[in-house]
């Protein structure tokens, strides 16, 4: 519907543009472009000079140079560019020799335009020479040709031949033709005193004459006596012969000034009455018709003629009845002329054009008879149309394309065809307003769309008070606890190192190809103070060779920038639970009792190593149940901080390690003691003797249901049963039914993320991202968070929503990744934006999300009732960690 409006639109927009385009006649108000002296289209040997000073004030130096709008400086500037570039050997101007008349009639510039030119305005500079000269032509003439034989001295309407020039050398003086000239040769005569040299550069304006009319002959129109007032109707510009009849040039007729309706008026200020007609009474006439002659340049084939006639019937003024035209293309008139007679309205008194079909006839000289229907037949223009030659009113017609045509004059001496105007300007002007309707309408629709949108979207998900506006409030944990220890001013830049790896990406680029989320995301604000940090710990403990999974790639650092917003910060009565204290019961661990053994992987902080820890068993709690004797070194896994890591990087990895002391569950990974004394800090957690889950997992084979209980091997792989998947992912829930307690939110709970133990023993790790969200302090996304998107909540990468939900959801990934033992990424069909999109389908909620295949060993109740229930649209309806953990178990009974 709306392309075929658009077509509509641009169809009429094209045809009325056509309409305005192309002229029948020409209209000087357009026809004002110049003809290539400034420009070059006008070749040297076509300027040609009567004399000149010297070399190098030749007739070729004698182009004007056009910077219209320019200051005196500027112009100084550009003249004096000008001037070094074409004149190495001139002096940038044409100076003809001593003038030796008072007149000047002797001494011309002489500018050939190769073909007839209808010529409106000439241009006229002197000579600065670099600041070096001060000639220039106050006072010039003008001669012009067709033919180069028969020179004719432009008058003005008045007569008057002598035109005002230049007052200095520098500025250029444009001067209208009144009335234009059509020529092919122009004669630029200085007039002086000769009380200075004279020199010149000039610019003709105007188009191509396309009638090709060299000459009309006709009577010499009549004078009217009307109510004792004198019209005359004389051809009073005619440039050719005038005895009783005209001949041998052109006049009014071609000047294209086009009457008014009243003939008593004339559109040219300060002429007598009957000033824009050349006008005939029929009482001269017997015959009854007036004869006139057209020649042309050469022999054409004429489609028609349009003549502008005055019709003002109340004073016997009459279009004519009837026209006869005969046609020559060499010395004898056809015999079958073409006779036209014009529907004439006798309402209408207005002036305008009668067009004369002229049947594509061919000839050189055309004779048109013209006969009276009334006692006056009064014309003030006549063109001809020939062959496909048209007026462009929009370009430049003459060949090769010029300079910016001069606008049109500010007197109103000529005027569009009034009528034609007014409807064009109509069509236009109705043509806006539909566009305007349209495009209004479209904006109107979207706005409404976005508004439902967010209706339905606060009606599904009610429990997200969060606006979209976001302040600056961190994505990143790392803030709150920066800012509640004091340790960081509100404005200072977090640089959070995080491996990049596939199975994190930055949801902002990505989300800004949502629609409806991309001005969303450009509220979240750029970041004040983010900056990057050059690469410093390129590698997660998995790394793409190092166990060929491709998800876990060695990838970029980015970092993310620390909140401002203050908020964030402010701990709740279960926070302080959590974090308060003096922590007496975090010891410290003499770091020479730690004896490195081997590296077991790199993590966001710095590395992590397996070390025996001398004499570990005296620091431990009682309730810690680990093997070994106080006798015997223990083997911990020691997470040490980079040494060069900022002061910021060191606030979290102090807070990571208070968040993990107070977490106490058999299924999160214990933190043991600490060495914090002195750099480099370090982190001393239970070691978990088969690493992390994911990597784990890829190791291993499904085995069948039938051979549940059986040991064994193949491939070389060990194989694990459904059960004993099912139990890793109950004992996931359970950690997690414990964070939930606490409300506490993961924010990265994936396989990557659990380690595993002796005896399929699941603990979770990994509180890098983690922060309490209790009383629904959100974290939201912000600059460039780089966020594990596949195991993301849609909430959770469009709003930046962090909640026990959103756990939920990453869990039900988790569960995937287990089921199908790591075998492929999450969505790895899909790219990132894909899974953004994605995103957004399940935001939509039009039955477009893609969802997680059900694994082949998951049974459908699992699939169904589990696994989608936490990707719920609505957070609410998601299922708790205590239901989870239970149903999982069930699921096993
Ligand atoms: P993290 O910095 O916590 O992401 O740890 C990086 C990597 O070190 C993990 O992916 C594990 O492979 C390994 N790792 C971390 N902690 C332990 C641990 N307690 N026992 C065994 N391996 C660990």
């Amino acid at each position: 519907m709306k392309i075929i409006e658009v077509k509509l639109i641009t169809l009429h927009v094209f045809i009325i543009l056509q309409i305005v385009n192309v002229k029948a006649q020409v209209n000087p108000e357009i026809c004002r472009y110049p003809l290539g002296m400034n420009g070059g289209q006008i070749q040297d040997e076509d300027i040609s000079a009567s004399s000149h000073w010297s070399e190098s004030t030749a007739a070729r130096f004698g182009r004007q140079i056009v910077f219209f709008h320019l200051s005196r400086e500027k112009l100084l500037i550009r003249l004096h560019a000008r001037l070094n570039f074409d004149n190495g050997d001139g002096d940038g101007a044409w100076c003809p020799d001593v003038m030796s008349e008072q007149d000047g009639l002797k001494e011309y510039l002489q500018v050939d335009l190769r073909s007839l030119h209808f010529i409106t305005l000439v241009g006229t500079q002197g000579r600065h020479a670099d600041g070096m000269g001060n000639e220039f032509a106050q006072k010039y003439r003008i001669k012009y040709s067709r033919d180069g034989n028969n020179w004719m001295s432009w008058r003005d309407r008045k007569g008057g031949q002598v035109i005002e020039g230049n007052r200095n050398a520098y500025d250029i003086v444009l001067k209208d033709l009144e009335p234009p000239i059509i020529a092919r040769f122009v004669r630029f005569m200085p007039v002086t005193d000769h009380s200075m040299i004279v020199c010149m550069r000039v610019e003709l304006y105007g188009c191509e004459w396309l009638d090709g009319l060299v000459s009309y002959s006709i009577p010499d129109g009549h004078q009217m006596i009307y109510r004792g007032l004198d019209v005359f109707f004389n051809d009073s510009v005619y440039d050719g012969l005038t005895s009783e009849r005209l001949t041998k040039g052109l006049g009014q007729l071609t000047d294209g000034t086009w009457g008014l309706d009243d003939f008593l008026h004339s559109r040219i200020y300060g002429m007598w009455p009957g000033y824009d007609y050349v006008g005939w009474s029929n009482k001269t006439f017997p015959k009854g018709y007036v004869e006139m002659i057209f020649d042309f340049d050469h022999i054409r084939n004429f489609t028609s003629m349009k003549v502008h006639c005055n019709n003002m019937v109340s004073h016997r003024v009459r279009v004519f009845r009837q026209v006869t035209c005969f046609f020559r293309s060499g010395s004898e008139w056809e015999a079958d002329p073409v006779t036209f007679r014009p529907a004439v309205s006798h309402m209408s008194q207005s002036a305008n054009f009668v067009t004369v079909p002229l049947g594509d006839r061919t000839a050189k000289t055309i004779k048109c008879r013209f006969h009276f229907s009334d006692l006056w037949m009064l014309f003030s223009e006549v063109a001809f149309q020939s062959g496909s030659a048209v007026y462009n009113t929009s370009m430049n017609p003459r060949k090769p394309g010029h300079g910016p045509n001069i606008g049109p004059r500010d007197d109103p001496t000529h005027k569009l065809d009034d009528s034609n105007t007014r409807i064009l300007i109509g069509c236009l002007v109705a043509i806006i307003a539909i566009l305007m309707t349209i495009i209004v309408i479209i904006l109107w629709r979207q706005v409404w769309q976005k508004m439902l949108e967010k209706a339905s979207r606060r009606l599904l998900d009610d429990e997200l008070t969060a606006r979209l506006a976001i302040q600056t409030r961190a994505f990143s944990f790392h803030n709150s606890s920066s800012s509640s220890e004091g340790s960081s001013t509100p404005n200072s830049t977090y640089e959070r190192i995080y491996p990049l790896c596939a199975d994190y990406q930055e949801p902002s680029r990505l989300i800004r190809k949502l629609p409806e989320f991309a001005q969303s995301m450009e509220n979240l604000g750029t970041v004040s103070q983010q900056k990057e940090e050059p690469p410093r710990s390129p590698r997660r403990a998995l790394t793409a060779s190092s166990d060929g999974a491709p998800h876990y790639a060695e990838a970029d650092i980015i970092s993310l920038q620390e909140s401002s917003d203050g908020s964030v910060h402010s701990l709740t009565a279960v926070n302080i639970n959590l974090f308060a204290g003096n922590d007496s019961s975090m010891r410290e661990f003499p770091r020479e009792k730690l004896a490195f053994k081997e590296k077991l992987g790199e993590g966001q902080f710095g590395e992590v190593h397996l070390c025996e820890a001398d004499g570990m068993l005296d620091y431990l709690d009682e309730d810690l149940s680990i093997e070994g004797n106080s006798e015997s070194p223990v083997l911990v896994a020691v997470k040490t901080l980079r040494e060069d890591a900022n002061k910021n990087a060191r606030n979290d990895f102090l807070k990571e390690i208070r968040i993990m002391f107070r977490l106490r569950d058999p299924n999160i990974v214990r933190l043991l003691a600490v060495c914090v004394d002195t750099d480099p800090l370090c982190m001393i957690t239970e070691y978990m003797e088969n690493g992390d889950l994911n990597q784990f997992l890829c190791g291993l084979r499904l085995k069948k249901a039938v051979d549940e209980e059986k040991e064994e091997k193949e491939d070389g792989k060990d194989m694990v049963s459904y059960t004993k998947l099912i139990d890793m992912a109950v004992q996931i829930a359970s950690g997690m039914k414990y964070l939930s307690s606490l409300n506490f939110v993961h924010r990265d709970l994936a396989t990557r993320n659990c380690l595993v133990g002796k005896n399929y023993t699941i603990k979770i790790a990994d509180f890098g991202m983690s922060r309490n969200l209790y009383r629904g302090d959100y974290y939201r996304i912000q600059g460039r968070a780089v966020l594990p998107i596949r195991w993301m909540s849609w909430e959770s990468i469009l709003l930046g929503k962090f909640t026990m939900a959103s756990d939920v959801w990453a869990f039900g990934v988790t569960l995937w990744e287990i089921l199908t033992l790591c075998k492929e990424q999450p969505y790895s069909q899909l790219s990132d934006e894909q899974v953004i999109e994605n995103t957004g389908e399940f935001f939509r909620d039009q039955g477009k999300q893609v969802y997680l295949p059900k694994p082949p060993c998951c049974p459908d109740g699992v699939y169904s009732d589990l696994m989608l229930s936490c990707w719920k649209r609505n957070a609410k309806q998601r299922p708790s960690f205590e239901k989870i953990h239970t149903q999982l178990k069930e699921s096993l009974a």
